[in-house]
């Protein structure tokens, strides 16, 4: 029992006349009177999983808080250089998530209090608990309560019936036991003995006990600690209600995003189906076009090749005909004589003026049949 704080309650202290606090404090615990504006108050953290690290899901003793507002646990934050749920970058310092930490702790007390025998008094250590003392934190069962009012009778410790506890929820318990941890000054002035603050020095940003606000005069000017916790609640919230504007904002920024990437998504498989079609359609063209030219080529063979053919007849007629006029001229001088001369003269005259008039014919390639001529255009085209 000497390890005990002398713990003074900060209730008790701020009901002592006190000059350094300048604010009226209200009787009832620090609730925000605004309380009911706030949208979705009642979000359901019911299993509290959201005290787990964002990482790896396990719980940690000593959960980080990170600049991002996300919570790891010390593994995870050493392991890794971007937040894994926003992609931050975890360089920025980071600090104890200490509400994290605190509701962990009690948490624990809520199951030990929910459990199947129920919690064993803290002191003795022999019997089950009867009451909680918010003050001390510790279970006690009937006997040690006994002390611990005798004890502690001038200052009045709140204690809870276990039972009672057990009969409400986890969140009503942490909610109702989240006023009771009392923030000790940490003034070197006074290390043999752990006071409770009341007083805030704005100067400072540091919470006082009353004596220490009262001896350094160094400290002003003052602020009700509980006014202060009020007002820094206050000062929370209110950005809280911009960030909820800015929120709309961004889910709308985001939700246009989305649409414009939906979009052109839609776009690029719009145009792949057309590539596709096209790419099909051709295919079919340069199918059907195939077939049309061996359809061609193959319908009318015998006029392009029956034309070359005559021509070449001709053309064969003519050399053999040359070749016998070119013998005959040579026999008639050769063998003629004047009768010969006289009677055939003019007739094979005619005959070789009529072969002179002709012509070679023209090259084959230069005369390509009109078919042929359309099949290499078409096939170009292709
Ligand atoms: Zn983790
Ligand atoms: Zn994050
Ligand atoms: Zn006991
Ligand atoms: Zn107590
Ligand atoms: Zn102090
Ligand atoms: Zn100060």
């Amino acid at each position: 029992m000497e390890a005990e704080p002398e713990a003074e309650p900060a209730a008790a202290l701020l009901a002592e006349p006190c000059p350094a606090a300048s604010t009226p404090v209200p009787a009832s615990p620090p609730r925000h009177p605004a309380e009911g504006e706030d949208e979705d108050e009642g979000e359901d953290d019911d299993d509290f999983q959201f005290l787990r690290c964002d990482g790896c899901g396990q719980d940690s003793a000593r959960p980080r808080l990170l600049r991002c507002l996300h919570t790891l646990c010390p593994a995870c934050l050493s392991d890794t250089k971007q937040c894994p749920r926003c992609q931050a970058a975890t360089a920025a310092p980071a600090v104890d998530n200490l509400l994290f930490c605190n509701l962990r702790s009690r948490l624990q007390l809520w199951r030990q209090i929910r459990s199947a025998g129920g919690p064993g008094c803290g002191r003795c250590r022999a019997e089950a608990a009867l009451v909680w003392c918010e003050e001390c934190e510790e279970f006690l069962c009937g006997r040690c309560l006994e002390e611990h009012q005798w004890w502690h009778k001038k200052k009045a410790h709140r204690v809870r019936r276990v039972e009672e506890l057990r009969a409400g929820s986890a969140r009503q318990f942490l909610e109702e036991t989240r006023g009771s941890c009392s923030l000790f000054c940490s003034s070197g002035s006074h290390p043999e003995e752990s006071r409770v603050c009341s007083i805030y020095c704005p100067r400072c940003e540091r919470a006082l006990c009353c004596p220490c606000a009262l001896l350094d005069t160094g400290h002003a000017p003052f602020r009700d600690l509980r006014a202060e916790s009020r007002r820094r609640q206050d000062e929370l919230r209110s950005l809280r209600r911009d960030l909820r504007r800015l929120r709309r904002a961004f889910e709308a920024a985001a939700a246009r995003l989305r649409g414009e990437a939906a979009r052109r998504e839609e776009q690029r498989e719009r145009l792949r189906e057309r590539v596709r079609a096209s790419a099909e359609r051709l295919q079919e063209l340069v199918r059907s076009e195939a077939e049309e030219l061996r359809a061609l080529l193959e319908a009318r063979p015998e006029r392009g090749r029956s034309a070359l053919a005559e021509e070449l007849l001709g053309a064969e007629g003519t050399l053999l005909r040359l070749e016998a006029a070119e013998r005959l001229v040579e026999r008639l001088g050769r063998y003629g004589g004047e009768q010969e001369l006289m009677d055939m003269q003019p007739f094979v005259k005619g005959a070789l003026l009529e072969l002179r008039r002709l012509r070679p014919p023209q090259v084959p390639e230069l005369r390509e049949p009109p078919d042929i001529t359309e099949c290499r255009v078409r096939l170009r085209a292709l």
